[in-house]
């Protein structure tokens, strides 16, 4: 009989829920296998080099804030340097009209950040785990029940098998990308076809300078602007000013082609001339993202959806468990909310393994050989 590819339990996506709930399962004895479709783990967490060894960009999550236990503690275990978000400084305003400074930082609260990027979480939960959990470049296609056995999980490398299933995946992606054969209950498929993608329809623009020049003004780097592309920007240099770099968001379907000039214009209309050639600009499009975003994704507004009652309990006869940060019940679209999560989709396969699992007939069970 050929060989199975099967395990106690897949997790599908490599984002901060589903690097959790690993961390958890493994911790726990179980031979978990994570799935992740990109050729890179954080999902939306991202961070690109800044020509400095311990410095990075990020291109997707930024900050976290008092009272988010989780990533504090995950932070403190880890030696996970962290820094203050930069506050001293005026606001600028941008109105048709032109630009006004107002006294004082009326944008940005107290919060921290990582000195090198957000995606570094990631990193650090993924090195703890033994090197054959996690398998790049493998996105999960479709889920089948296979009788009253494992769960089939197909992806274009071939089909697996598990007893138990972590969904680490935006639900409405999950929806529209996985093909469940029918399987999942239509109330269920609803709530996931209209559950917001946190972040999901908007672009971050990253503006990486020589030095933080706005600080010298007396400026704080943060900027409301009516007229935009950017909405709303921010400092987000890194400790000390290095690297210097300003951010902003624009909703993805208002960059059109050319964003890129308009971005730098609209920046030195702010900041003054020094804005308008930045030695990097990074327009990072999180709508275009195939493996973050639905096609939906700019229709669905419905945020009360998060952290549904649906999604704290298991669906597929106890087999299949919600993750990611839409499903959590507290800090909902932040990282506190994805790594809680993840959490509890772990609790939850422990909480029916130790109650209602048979053995485990036909499976491979790595935690069991010992
Ligand atoms: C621009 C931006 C700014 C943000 N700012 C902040 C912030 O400052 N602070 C904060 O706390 N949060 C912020 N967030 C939110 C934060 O990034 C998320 O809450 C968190 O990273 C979500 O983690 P997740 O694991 O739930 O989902 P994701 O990070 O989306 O992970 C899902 C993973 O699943 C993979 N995947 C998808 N489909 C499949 C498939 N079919 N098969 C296999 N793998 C699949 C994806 O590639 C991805 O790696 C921001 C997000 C964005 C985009």
């Amino acid at each position: 009989m050929p060989h199975r590819d099967a395990h106690d339990v897949l997790v599908i996506g490599a984002g901060a829920s589903g690097l959790a709930a690993a961390t958890a399962l493994h911790a726990a004895g179980r031979d978990t296998l994570c799935l992740e479709a990109r050729d890179r783990i954080g999902g939306r967490l991202l961070s690109v080099p800044a020509q400095h060894p311990e410095r990075a960009l990020d291109l997707g999550a930024t900050w976290f804030w008092d009272g988010e236990e989780r990533v504090r503690t995950l932070v403190a275990r880890s030696g996970i340097a962290t820094f203050g978000q930069h506050l001293a400084g005026d606001t600028l305003l941008q109105e048709a009209t032109g630009v006004r400074r107002l006294a004082g930082n009326l944008l940005d609260v107290p919060s921290r950040r990582f000195a090198a990027g957000a995606q570094r979480l990631a990193t650090t939960l993924a090195a703890a785990l033994p090197g054959h959990t996690l398998r790049l470049n493998t996105p999960v296609t479709a889920i089948r029940p296979d009788g009253d056995g494992p769960l089939a999980v197909r992806t274009p490398a071939g089909t697996l098998y598990a007893r138990h299933l972590v969904l680490a995946v935006p639900p409405a992606l999950a929806a529209e990308r996985i093909d469940f054969g029918g399987a999942l209950p239509s109330d269920l498929v609803r709530l996931a076809r209209a559950t917001p993608v946190w972040m999901g329809a908007v672009a971050k623009v990253v503006a990486h300078y020589p030095t933080p020049f706005w600080r010298r003004d007396g400026l704080a780097g943060a900027a409301f602007s009516r007229t935009g592309p950017l909405q709303e920007i921010h400092d987000m240099s890194g400790p000390s000013g290095e690297p210097a770099a300003l951010f902003g968001f624009a909703p993805a379907r208002t960059l059109g082609v050319g964003a890129g000039e308009a971005v730098t214009t609209q920046l030195a209309r702010l900041f003054g001339p020094a804005a308008a050639a930045p030695e990097a600009l990074h327009v990072q499009n999180w709508s275009a993202e195939r493996w973050t975003s639905p096609s939906t994704v700019q229709h669905l507004e419905d945020y009360a959806l998060f952290g549904h009652p649906l999604y704290q309990q298991p669906a597929l006869d106890g087999r299949l468990h919600w993750a990611s940060t839409e499903t959590a019940t507290e800090y909902a679209g932040h990282i506190e909310g994805a790594l809680a999560a993840g959490e509890r989709a772990a609790r939850s396969v422990l909480a029916a393994r130790e109650g209602t699992d048979g053995p485990a007939t036909g499976l491979s069970r790595a935690s069991d050989a010992g």
